[in-house]
């Protein structure tokens, strides 16, 4: 089921989202549904409270559209629960982000290129692992977003934001 995504006027992307104590039935049901929202928005990730619901848990997933020219490779779907970052790179860079609680609003961002990340998958099953580039700010947006911070509060100094319509 698609759930309704909040946008950046709701106040409550502000809240600090809280851990999942465990992965049971309604754990199950809310990825499953942000895994279609996700995708039915065409979302690179989402997080559990842009749905209203302020649970530690982020889903991502990068299809690159054939024939594309862009250097990122496709990411597979990756559903992260209680996920913290453990290591962040000093090397950063600027790339360009958007959200679905801020449609067809654009704007560039300082990330950490690498990062070391903890987390439980969909199953409760405890993982580690390193993510560079757009799987990178990926996460680091989207574990934000649990923390009641958006994109937008990371922009340069000149705070802007473009669209492409
Ligand atoms: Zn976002």
């Amino acid at each position: 089921m698609r759930r309704k995504i909040l946008l950046y006027t709701d106040a409550r992307l502000r809240k600090k989202s809280v851990k999942v104590a465990r992965v049971d039935v309604a754990t199950k049901k809310l990825i499953k549904d942000m895994v279609e929202t996700m995708r039915t928005d065409f979302g690179v990730g989402l997080s559990a409270p842009q749905v209203g619901v302020f649970k530690r848990i982020i889903a991502y997933e990068y299809i690159k559209p054939a024939g594309s020219l862009e250097t990122c490779d496709s990411i597979p779907l990756r559903v992260l629960i209680n996920p913290e970052i453990t290591h962040f790179s000093k090397t950063t860079e600027v790339g360009e982000e958007g959200c679905l609680s801020f449609p067809n609003l654009y704007g560039d961002v300082r990330r950490s290129k690498k990062i070391k990340v903890m987390a439980l998958d969909a199953n409760g099953k405890p993982i580690e692992f390193e993510a560079k580039g757009l799987e990178a700010r990926v996460i680091q947006h989207e574990i934000d977003h649990l923390d009641g911070i958006l994109f937008v509060d990371r922009l340069g100094k000149d705070k802007r934001l473009y669209t492409y319509k």
